[in-house]
C-alpha cells in the first residue's frame, strides 16, 4: 500500500470507501457483528443495509463458515452483497487467508477496518493492506492519536485521490 488519504476520522473514510465502491440505497454490506458502532453507521449512511456475521471463538473476529454461509443465502435472495467489512478488533487480526479466499470466490471486494489494529501484522504483513482499501483511526481512543483522525489506505492510486477530491 503507497497510497494514503489523511482524514478527519476513521468513520469518513469507511464512508468514502463505501462511496467509492458506489455502495447506495439497497444495497447490501456484509459486516463483523462484534465492533465499534462505526463500523456499520457509514453503511446507514448511504441507505444500504449491513448484514451481521458473528465471531469466531480464535479470534473473536468475522467467522468464515458464518460469512460464506450469510454469502449464500444472500445469493439465493436475489441480494448479493455488494461489499465485505473485515475487522480487527482490539488489534487482532482477523483470519483473513480464510476471509479473502471466500471473497475473491464470490468477488466481492473487502474494506479492511484496521482502526484499532495499527501495527499488528497477520503472517508478516501489516493490517489494513489486505483489503482492495482499509482504514485506520488516530482518534483519541486508539494507538496513535491526533485527537481526532483518520486514513483511508489503498494500492490503488485512483481510490484515494477520488477519496482525496470526495473529502475536499
Ligand atoms: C474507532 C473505530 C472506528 C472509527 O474511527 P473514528 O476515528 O472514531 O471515526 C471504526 N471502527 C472501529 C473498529 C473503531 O474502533
Amino acid at each position: 500500500v503507497s497510497n494514503v488519504a489523511a482524514l478527519s476520522s476513521g468513520t469518513a473514510a469507511i464512508h468514502l470507501a463505501l462511496i467509492i465502491l458506489n455502495i447506495r440505497s439497497g444495497d447490501e454490506v456484509l459486516v463483523s457483528s462484534f465492533t465499534f458502532s462505526a463500523t456499520v453507521n457509514p453503511i446507514i449512511y448511504q441507505g444500504a443495509t449491513p448484514v451481521l456475521i458473528d465471531s469466531e471463538p480464535g479470534t473473536w473476529n468475522m467467522d468464515p463458515v458464518l460469512l460464506e454461509a450469510a454469502i449464500n443465502d444472500r445469493i439465493r435472495k436475489n441480494k448479493k452483497p455488494k461489499a465485505l467489512i473485515i475487522v480487527h478488533l482490539y488489534g487482532m487480526p482477523a483470519s483473513l487467508d480464510r476471509l479473502l479466499t471466500i471473497a475473491n470466490k464470490y468477488e466481492i471486494p473487502v474494506i479492511e477496518d484496521a482502526a484499532e489494529a495499527l501495527g499488528s501484522k497477520y503472517k508478516g504483513k501489516y493490517c489494513g493492506t489486505f483489503g482492495l482499501m482499509g482504514i485506520l483511526s488516530f482518534n483519541g481512543n486508539k494507538i496513535i492519536t491526533t485527537s481526532g483522525g483518520g486514513a483511508l489506505l489503498s494500492a490503488n492510486a485512483g481510490y484515494i485521490e477520488l477519496a482525496r477530491k470526495l473529502a475536499t
